[in-house]
């Protein structure tokens, strides 16, 4: 076994937070966290909240309420909609999840608890969402927060949720990117 010379070109990769949905391994990862998440505030992810969540992680497009439920029946036959709505709420106030109000569906956030923002309030973010492959982006960018308030604080408008929804087509959907025809 020859010892060829072997470099490693480290190209300086900001480590690239990519926000796409994390599959298998890092489902259960992101459960684990959640859980102790809420343990840290006195919650408790219940089983039901942990299924909810986990078909939410486990999707790769936003999910809505009733798909969820869809989904939750085939392992709880009895789950009635105000049962996934109460999941649904509890995972919000936690910042487990949001809602992206444009499409009616829930997204995991991609926000790495304990990583910054650890405050059971939501917080503050961006939602990129792809008009072609449905795929949504999130961002966290307090700069846009911090002008939506000021811009609010000027009309003497007390802010209490900034989402911001933004249309239109994700690099993997920009025209011209695809095989030449
Ligand atoms: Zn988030
Ligand atoms: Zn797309």
């Amino acid at each position: 076994m020859s010892e060829h010379a072997r470099h490693a070109h480290h190209h300086g990769q900001s480590e690239g937070h990519s926000h796409g949905h994390a599959p298998g391994g890092d489902i259960e990862a992101s459960l684990a966290r959640a859980a102790a998440t809420c343990l840290a505030r006195g919650a408790q992810l219940t089983e039901l909240r942990r299924q909810v969540l986990r078909l939410i992680l486990e999707s790769a497009q936003p999910v809505g309420a009733y798909a969820l439920l869809d989904r939750l029946r085939g392992e709880r036959r009895g789950a009635a909609p105000p049962t996934v709505y109460r999941a649904l709420d509890f995972l919000i106030e936690q910042g487990l999840i949001h809602k992206i109000e444009r499409l009616n569906a829930f997204v995991g956030c991609a926000e790495e608890p304990g990583h910054g923002h650890t405050h059971a309030h939501p917080h503050p973010h961006q939602f990129l969402i792809c008009g072609r492959c449905g795929s949504t982006a999130e961002v966290c960018d307090d700069a846009v927060a911090g002008a939506v308030a000021a811009a609010a604080a000027r009309l003497g408008f007390q802010v209490h949720r900034t989402t911001v929804e933004v249309e239109g087509i994700c690099a993997q959907c920009v025209p011209g990117k695809s095989t030449p025809g």
